[in-house]
């Protein structure tokens, strides 16, 4: 599937809790309700290695090893949004990190209970973007 490719891109990972508990298609569709375009999509197991490099920022981080096992525990779907301000629209769509706290009517507030089982990943700038772009789907340049 793709749609017209517009404004910036992020990169939002649908991770493994999600595709356990079939919500793939109902938080794929928040997005595509949104407007958002999808330029990339792809069903994958990443091992640790992999891991590493998309977390390189927590990797230190004393909650990254059982994130670790987390994401390299089962497939995730990895794809490619694009829109007007999609990084921080996206964002907003997602809600806060732990979805205990996350607001009602974001994707993590409506549907997660969890600090690390909170169902997406959601590039947090343009910088991060175009790294995790470049990570996940480098044929996209
Ligand atoms: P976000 O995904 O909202 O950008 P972070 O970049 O801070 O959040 O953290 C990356 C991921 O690490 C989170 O989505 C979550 O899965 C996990 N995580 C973050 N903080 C914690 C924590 N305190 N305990 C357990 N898992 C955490
Ligand atoms: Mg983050």
């Amino acid at each position: 599937m793709s749609t017209s490719s517009q404004g910036e891109r992020s990169l939002v990972l649908i991770k493994p809790d999600a595709v356990r508990r079939g919500l793939v298609g109902e938080i794929i569709s928040r997005f595509e309700r949104k407007g958002l375009g999808i330029d990339a999509l792809e069903l994958r197991t990443i091992d640790g290695e992999f891991a590493d490099q998309h977390y390189a920022e927590h990797v230190e981080k004393p909650f990254y090893p059982p994130l670790k096992d987390f994401m390299t525990g089962g497939p995730l779907v990895a794809l490619v949004v694009s829109g007007d301000q999609v990084i921080e629209v996206v964002r907003g769509l997602v809600g806060a990190t732990d979805g205990r706290r996350a607001v009602a009517g974001t994707i993590r507030g409506d549907l997660s209970l969890s600090n690390r089982e909170n169902l997406v990943h959601a590039s947090d700038s343009v910088d991060s973007a175009k790294r995790e772009i470049g990570l996940w789907f480098p044929e996209l340049g």
